[in-house]
């Protein structure tokens, strides 16, 4: 089956009015890849002014579980969609890290997201250790399966997955195309122990220092639908050669 690449830009805590609107005018879009921005959120309004009449997609990097109230400092769907944000990027390690996000906390989020109609991009990943441990696998899938239990196999189909070694994101040290591959596949089996058909459909992005030298082999791996991009998400011209690698 061939699924749709989506090309994803994680602009993290970077930026000012002034370069996320730089970057947005150097992104090109693509017929045939989705391209997916995520800023700040103070800087969507402004992104998705220079969105309008664009086909490039736009992301948040959070949103609360809760739908209005005495939550302060968060942010809710209904003003993501405010907005036009049609993605939110939710189960980053840094939040899970740094903010203490627990999985049953980015399983709500996963929930609620879809039911305001928009798509999660729901982040897997093990650390450096999980790793040598040989438990990769099933780290990712304890993840997956937090959200799977949450919202059931069908309207899994609405996710999609980023699988991010934690071990990869910002250190310039990529997974190879194997142990990417390697890794989605068991994701994709684990889901297809539900469902076949939604194990077949649902797009899983490998997210970890990928860059425009090394998307193409990770792209052209089986069960690779995508990347979520940190840092080269910042340069135009490469989140492009990216995106073109995508094609
Ligand atoms: C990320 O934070 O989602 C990420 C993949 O970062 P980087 O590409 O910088 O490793």
């Amino acid at each position: 089956m061939t699924r749709r690449k989506i090309v994803a830009g994680n602009w993290k805590m970077n930026g000012s009015s002034e370069s996320v609107v730089e970057l947005v005018k150097g992104l090109k879009a693509c017929d045939t890849v989705d391209v997916v921005v995520a800023p700040t959120f103070v800087y969507l309004p402004l992104v998705a002014q220079q969105l309008v009449d664009s086909p490039i997609k736009l992301a948040a990097q959070n949103v609360s579980e809760y739908t209005s109230g005495a939550y302060t400092g968060e942010v809710s769907l209904s003003m993501l969609q405010d907005f036009s944000v049609s993605h939110v990027i939710l189960g980053h390690s840094e939040r899970r890290a740094l903010f203490a996000e627990t999985d049953t906390q980015v399983a709500k989020k996963v929930a609620a997201t879809i039911a305001a109609g928009l798509t999660p991009i729901l982040c897997v990943g093990e650390t450096l250790e999980q790793r040598e441990a040989g438990t990769t696998l099933i780290v990712c899938n304890a993840q997956v399966d937090a959200v799977l239990n949450e919202i059931g196999v069908e309207l899994f189909e609405k996710v999609v997955i980023a699988y991010e070694p934690v071990w990869a994101i910002g250190t310039g040290k990529s997974a190879t195309s194997e142990q990417a591959q390697e890794v989605h596949k068991g994701i994709r089996d684990n889901i297809a122990s539900q469902s076949v058909e939604i194990a077949e459909k649902i797009a899983i992005l490998y997210g970890g220092s990928v860059k425009a030298s090394n998307s193409a082999e990770l792209f052209a791996q089986a069960d690779i639908d995508g990347a979520l991009v940190g840092g080269a998400s910042l340069d135009a011209k490469e989140f492009n050669s990216i995106i073109e690698s995508a094609k």
